[in-house]
């Protein structure tokens, strides 16, 4: 997937976000402006209130986790950065991941980190109402069977990730959805990195940082938590733009 692409992406997830305006809008990887997003990058709004997802997730955790877990991903990210062209390229968030590799572990753990907290919160959500996209929903039914299959094996993914790392739904660049897991702060825009590249379409942060203060060892219930909160409406935006591009 291209710059154009991510262009694409930044502009309808902003369009969405001006019908719920405390929905984050200054996140950098899917604000809505239809130019290149520069450093330096800033910490974007949670979007809703710290205990909006509780029982789910507990206030204290989200709000460590936003103001004190993510924001140092981007302080870090951008001391890392320092200014200087990365590779020479422009410098949106979605090329930093792109471009990342283990040469440079600075930029590729805080440059993910910074992107997957960012759509963390984005792609779970206080709000029940919202629905999948027809074309999503049959994509699902296509490649896993069933809602129900998808979530499992989402949540094998998120359980047997030894250590930190996240879950991911990921859309192939033929157009086909699949479940993947990475360590750390990977993601699977970084095709220098992990075995199958994709656009991330949703994903499960499954660092203890997430859930350890309400869940402890219990990852699995954390897990189950995060797949009743999931945001269908935007997750099948990015859905809809990733086999459109
Ligand atoms: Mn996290």
């Amino acid at each position: 997937m291209k710059k154009r692409t991510f262009l694409k992406t930044a502009g309808i997830l902003g369009a969405g976000i001006l019908l719920q305006p405390l929905a984050g809008c200054a996140s950098q990887a899917i604000q809505s402006t239809p130019e290149p997003l520069l450093e330096p990058f800033t910490l974007p709004p949670l979007g809703y209130a710290y205990n909006a997802l509780e029982p789910a997730i507990d206030a204290t955790t989200m709000e460590l986790h936003h103001s004190k877990h993510h924001a140092a991903y981007i302080d870090k990210l951008n001391k890392a950065l320092s200014g200087k062209p990365y590779k020479g390229t422009g410098r949106s968030l979605e090329e930093i991941c792109r471009l990342a590799d283990s040469t440079d572990a600075a930029v590729r753990n805080n440059g993910g980190g910074h992107y997957n907290h960012s759509m963390f919160w984005k792609w779970i959500s206080p709000n029940k109402s919202v629905g999948i996209s027809t074309g999503l929903n049959d994509a699902i039914i296509k490649h896993f069977g069933s809602m129900d299959k998808l979530k499992l094996q989402l949540t094998e993914a998120a359980k047997n990730r030894f250590g930190s790392g996240w879950a991911w739904l990921s859309v192939s660049e033929g157009g086909a959805l699949f479940v993947s897991s990475t360590a750390n702060q990977d993601n699977p825009l970084m095709t220098n990195v992990v075995d199958q590249p994709g656009q991330p379409i949703f994903g499960i942060d499954v660092w203890e940082h997430a859930y350890y203060l309400n869940y402890q060892n219990r990852r699995a219930d954390y897990i189950t938590a995060i797949l009743g909160l999931i945001n269908w409406e935007i997750v099948s935006k990015q859905y809809e733009l990733a086999i459109n591009k």
